[in-house]
């Protein structure tokens, strides 16, 4: 009777709570594990999941098979096209082994936790047991309440309470113990085909080209062995310096593991156990001021997890507060802007830098994010939640939580939002955080050959022609104009709180 692991976003052998209770459990009764994973098209449909990631995730289960058949662990993957279907095929499945014990790490999104219900029930009914375990995040969502006994919707006190938490209880980002080898009789005691199982091709309408496929796969190597080593990587030669320079796009000075996270390459506490190793650090308020930044930061994703499950509507295409949903967003030319938008094209070069990234890396620095979210939002009054659609059509890290509550704080509708009012100027974000143009010369090619200051604004600063003649368009708003529409119609809604 084989004790299963049903993978999700959780692809890695090391440090995986689910995992390893799955291993001890099946050591201690001397029978077989076998590792599963549903290839479900109508999620990745569902959530939008942009091509590069699904390539990401394939890529992912053929080492993860990999590395499990060394240690006599099959993984069983099989695509349900109707997901509802999932929950039954897994029992079917189970009685099929003759399996009796179910573990998985629980997701936090509506459709997964949903999901996750209905197996524990179905387990239940069918007198087999589920173990469903926190892992995801460092500090478990429901761990953190403000003094109100409520779940915190600002970043700042909640941050503090987190680090209070780990601190107070170092458990908390444990990792968790290595899975043991199955021993050969054990595993022999399996159908041999469970070890043969393929991974599938993309479904339709999420396959790369060739090109891409090339492409995508030198930027992003698959697996946690490739993640580990570029933590280690990140942590020897950028970790120390990250406050400093972790603003500047063009300084590829943060760690880019926001894909390994996604998939669950790599684990949230891995990564701060081994940052704060590497630097030294007794606690989370000590080593470099570049560690204590970057938890900070890898902080933000468990944030908006928390946020996700005290306000799960907000994954279903609901603003945070519902005044939120009562903006004017542009009506006039808003399918143009939005495609200038996308492809690169509104005469803001560092607009269209950022947006020309994610086409080609599938990835963009988080400065980035920030400027070309405030700019679909506020330059072009478009609603952002097709610009977080776009996102997440294109991101190798596309991830619910940590997309929606991007853009909530870009946009200002979402949780802990930016005020309003400050409405970024794209010129001073540019000149800001791309002083010498770097970042905008590699992106936008049309402005490879001008010099000084006029890079950031080409047609403003004497730089027209040159620009014309590349064929580089000219700005599709006046940001000081776009900037008092924005403002009257945010004061409308959120003005009068
Ligand atoms: P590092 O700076 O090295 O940070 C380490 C890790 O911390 C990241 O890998 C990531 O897991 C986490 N992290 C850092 N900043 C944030 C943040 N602001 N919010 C949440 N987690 C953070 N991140 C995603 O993982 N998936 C998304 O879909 C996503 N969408 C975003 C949309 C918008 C509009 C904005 C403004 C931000 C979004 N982010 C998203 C957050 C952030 O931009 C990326 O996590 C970051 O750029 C990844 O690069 P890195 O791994 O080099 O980050």
């Amino acid at each position: 009777s084989p004790v299963i692991h049903y993978f999700k976003s959780d692809l890695r052998t090391k440090d995986n709570r689910g995992l390893s209770q799955a291993s001890k459990l099946a050591q201690e009764n001397d029978v077989p594990l076998v590792g599963l994973y549903i290839v479900s098209p109508q999620d990745w449909e569902a959530h939008n999941t942009a091509p590069v990631r699904v390539d990401l995730v394939l890529r992912t289960l053929s080492i993860l098979k990999e590395d499990l058949a060394k240690l006599n662990i099959p993984l069983w993957i099989e695509t349900v096209e109707d997901r509802k279907k999932i929950p039954r095929r897994i029992m079917e499945l189970m009685d099929k082994w003759k399996a009796r014990h179910l573990f998985a790490n629980l997701e936090y999104e509506p459709d997964e936790l949903r999901r996750e219900t209905k197996l524990v029930r179905l387990c239940a009914s069918q007198g087999k047991a589920m173990t469903v375990v926190h892992d995801t995040c460092a500090v478990p969502p429901g761990e953190l309440e403000s003094g109100s006994g409520k779940q915190y919707s600002v970043y700042t006190p909640w941050f503090r309470a987190w680090k209070q938490h780990i601190h107070d209880d170092e458990d908390v980002i444990g990792i968790a113990d290595n899975i043991a080898k199955v021993s050969d009789k054990i595993s022999g005691q399996l159908p041999k085909e469970l070890f043969k199982s393929l991974i599938p091709q993309a479904p339709k309408g999420k396959r790369l080209t060739d090109e891409e496929k090339e492409r995508f796969r030198d930027l992003w190597p698959a697996g946690e062995h490739q993640a580990l080593s570029r933590l280690e990587q990140f942590c020897e030669t950028r970790l120390s310096e990250y406050a400093d320079n972790r603003d500047i796009p063009s300084a590829g000075a943060t760690s880019s593991l926001s894909p390994y996270l996604a998939s669950g390459s790599l684990s949230a506490r891995t990564v701060i156990h081994t940052a704060s190793d590497r630097a030294n650090a007794s606690n989370l308020n000590g080593g470099s001021n570049g560690f204590r930044v970057w938890v900070s930061e890898v902080a933000w994703r468990d944030f908006y997890k928390h946020v996700l499950v005290g306000w799960p509507y907000i994954a279903m295409n609901k603003p945070f507060k519902a005044d939120y949903a009562s903006i004017a967003w542009a009506t006039e030319d808003s399918d143009a802007k939005f495609e200038a938008w996308t492809q690169g094209r509104t005469g803001y070069p560092m607009v269209d830098a950022a947006m020309r990234q994610l086409l080609n890396e599938g990835w963009v620095h988080n400065r980035s994010r920030m400027v070309v979210a405030s700019f679909l939002s506020k330059d072009l009054l478009v609603d952002w939640r097709r610009g977080e659609q776009w996102f997440m059509r294109h991101l190798v890290d596309g991830d619910v939580a940590s997309n929606i509550g991007g853009w909530g704080f870009s946009a200002s509708v979402g949780v802990d939002p930016q005020p309003y009012f400050r409405v970024f100027n794209p010129y001073r974000q540019s000149e800001r955080f791309d002083p010498d143009g770097e970042y905008i010369r590699k992106w936008v090619p049309e402005l490879v050959n001008i010099e000084g200051n006029a890079i950031h604004e080409p047609y403003a600063r004497g730089a027209a022609d040159e620009a014309r003649q590349a064929g580089y368009p000219e700005p599709i708003v006046v940001h000081k104009e776009a900037r008092e529409a924005a403002l009257t119609a945010y004061k409308r809604v959120l003005g009068k709180e």
